[in-house]
């Protein structure tokens, strides 16, 4: 890890977990820390805009980014293609800035298993029950969808030992507070201190001491 490498942050946990608007709102609080925008083969649904939520990708494009190396991880997930482009994660990590990774459960495996320096959260509702009650009241998609995305959701829930944090999200607020107070300890560690260190240690070689 370079001096001025950010932090890589993978954020997982099951859809309708409220993965979405907790990182809508730690982004705010939080000005060194940006959010990787995926590809996908899935249609966007009618409040999503290219380059802004996904980049909206056909699947033989995906494949070809596949072919290319252009991802840092892939999955499928619910019969579509998701994807971490790596080139806009590197760049950022090596200006300094904290990326944050919102994806499912094999892509974080993925990266966790490709043994980059990285930070794991997973996010869960306080039960299965509020989870079926958030994607319900979503609504944007057919019932075969839903069903879908439960049965991943269990799936996912048993992989949530391999993850470095748990946040339940029984209530957004404190879920952000959660994860601000994982990535502020996180950057306390020696490998992001290094820099600082040094420079200490530094000063206190000089004459004045
Ligand atoms: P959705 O269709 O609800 O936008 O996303 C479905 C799932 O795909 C979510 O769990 C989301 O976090 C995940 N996802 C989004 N982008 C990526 C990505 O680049 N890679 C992987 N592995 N999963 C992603």
């Amino acid at each position: 890890m370079s001096d001025a490498a950010g932090m890589l942050i993978t954020l997982s946990g099951p859809s309708g977990s409220g993965k979405g608007t907790i990182v809508r709102q730690l982004l705010e609080r939080r000005r060194d820390t940006v959010l990787s925008v995926s590809a996908t083969t899935r249609p966007p649904r009618p409040d999503e805009t290219e380059g802004v939520h996904y980049y909206f990708r056909t699947r033989e494009e995906f494949e070809r980014m596949i072919r290319a190396g252009a991802f840092l991880e892939y999955a499928e997930y619910n019969g579509s293609y998701y994807g971490t482009p790596r080139e806009p994660v590197d760049e950022w990590l090596s200006k300094g800035m904290n990326v944050l990774l919102e994806i499912e459960v094999q892509g974080a495996e993925k990266v966790m298993d490709s043994g980059a320096a990285l930070v794991s959260v997973f996010i869960t509702t306080p039960s299965m029950a509020e989870l079926e009650r958030r994607l319900r009241t979503r609504a944007t998609e057919p019932e075969e969808k839903i069903r879908g995305r439960l049965e991943i959701a269990r799936w996912e829930l048993s992989r949530a030992f391999r993850y470095d944090y748990i946040v339940v999200n029984d209530e957004v607020a404190l879920a952000v507070n959660r994860i601000d107070a994982v990535i502020k300890a996180e950057s306390m560690r020696y490998p992001y201190m290094k820099k600082f260190i040094l420079e200490v240690m530094r000063d206190a070689q000089t004459d004045r001491y």
